[in-house]
């Protein structure tokens, strides 16, 4: 990059102005990964201090029987698949009521889209699970599954939403959003459900008092124009709404073999590798720059391994997802050595470690507790860490 352009970029970031899709590209087009951690730590270090947010949730998947078949999916089965499941509500509130001992605040809740179960079905369970847990948030369904509850029901997605409010939902997921350009997304995704109706629910959602997360799976046959786009769409987005809260990239995974009979189903992998450690903190980076009026990013480690999580809180992330103890939709299995259970004293050694301050968070990203660091920890670690000199 000229010098004249890396000036220019670095003076708009210090004066917080709003950087331009030429802005974005340009910064995935810089190969000096420490001048672009230093811009976006100066942006995460104004916005949220030397804070790193943690929520202590489970992941339960109620069903993995979809419609769909979206090429990089490993978790879906069809209806008659030995390993298809589907959760009677009873037994996903019996596997919800296993995490009480470990002062669950947030079941995180997706699913594939069945193509028999009922409209009733989804806020019974949420209903059941909200009176077996009552001090847990649910976190619930992706803007995909609300535009299937809408096909199946009849309903308008305004009325599925009331709906599962009344039932207990606090939040939607991020999931479904891929990438959005159609350049990519026709090859990618398997459903109907695109930035048209992705964003309307979300409008939806924001405009009912829900905060919902964002989140933009990359690494596979899309090229950064394509995640500046995703980002700037849901910029625009955030411009009218302020509902989203947190953003979160998602490492496509490119060789899950199923656990059940050492399969590959991710019909991706003929063309595609996976996005190194430094394409993975690149891309925080630049999303951290971009999306000036989204407060929070997040790292969910079991995608990108605990090495990358630790160093993504240099490169923008403020956030850490989990402890997951249980996690199905791309972690089957991994080559990565990545665990896929963490518990709340292993993340908080985590972010002691990186040099930064835990704060466990619940879904709507308000404090539960912030953790002092431990001796000698506290003298080194009491201001804001400038790694970057
Ligand atoms: S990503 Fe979701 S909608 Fe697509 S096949 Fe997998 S479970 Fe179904």
């Amino acid at each position: 990059m000229a010098a004249d352009r890396r000036r220019e970029l670095e003076e708009k970031v210090y004066a917080g102005e709003r950087l331009s899709r030429e802005d974005g590209i340009a910064l995935y087009e810089s190969d000096d990964l420490a001048w672009l951690g230093r811009l976006a730590h100066h942006v995460r270090t104004t916005k949220n201090g030397d804070r790193v947010m943690f929520n202590v949730n489970r992941h339960l998947n109620l069903t993995n029987v979809c419609s769909a078949s979206c090429a990089y999916c490993s978790f879906q089965r069809k209806p008659g698949e030995k390993d298809a499941y589907t959760m009677r509500v009873e037994e996903a509130v019996r596997k919800a009521r296993e995490m009480e001992g470990e002062q669950l605040t947030e079941l995180h809740i997706v699913n594939g889209l069945h193509p028999t179960l009922p409209w009733r079905y989804y806020p019974r369970v949420l209903r059941e699970l909200k009176a077996a847990l009552p001090g847990v948030s649910l976190k619930a369904f992706t803007a995909t599954e609300i535009h299937w509850f809408e096909k199946i029901s009849g309903r308008s997605a305004d009325e599925i939403l009331d709906e599962l409010i009344d039932a207990g939902l606090e939040s939607l997921t991020g999931g479904g959003a891929e990438i959005f350009d159609w350049e990519v997304r026709q090859h990618i995704v398997d459903h109907a459900t695109h930035w048209e109706d992705w964003s309307r629910i979300h409008r939806l959602a924001h405009q009912k008092g829900l905060r919902t997360p964002a989140t933009m799976l990359y690494g596979h046959i899309e090229q950064p124009k394509h995640r500046v786009d995703h980002v700037l769409r849901l910029r625009e987005l955030q411009d009218e709404t302020g509902g989203f809260v947190v953003f979160i990239p998602l490492r496509y995974q490119h060789d899950f073999v199923d656990a059940a009979d050492g399969k590959i189903r991710n019909r991706l992998q003929a063309r595609t590798t996976m996005a190194t450690p430094a394409e993975s903190l690149k891309t925080f980076a630049v999303s951290r720059l971009l999306l000036d009026n989204v407060p929070h990013l997040k790292c969910f480690w079991v995608m990108h391994g605990l090495s990358v999580a630790q160093l993504s809180l240099n490169f923008g992330v403020d956030d850490l997802d989990g402890s997951v103890v249980e996690y199905k939709i791309t972690h089957d299995a991994d080559h990565y050595g990545t665990p896929s259970t963490m518990h709340r004293e292993d993340l908080l050694e985590l972010i002691w470690d990186a040099g930064f301050r835990p704060v466990e968070r619940n879904t709507r990203y308000e404090v539960v507790r912030e953790y002092d660091p431990p001796v000698p920890l506290a003298q080194r670690r009491a201001q804001p860490q400038q790694v970057w000199a």
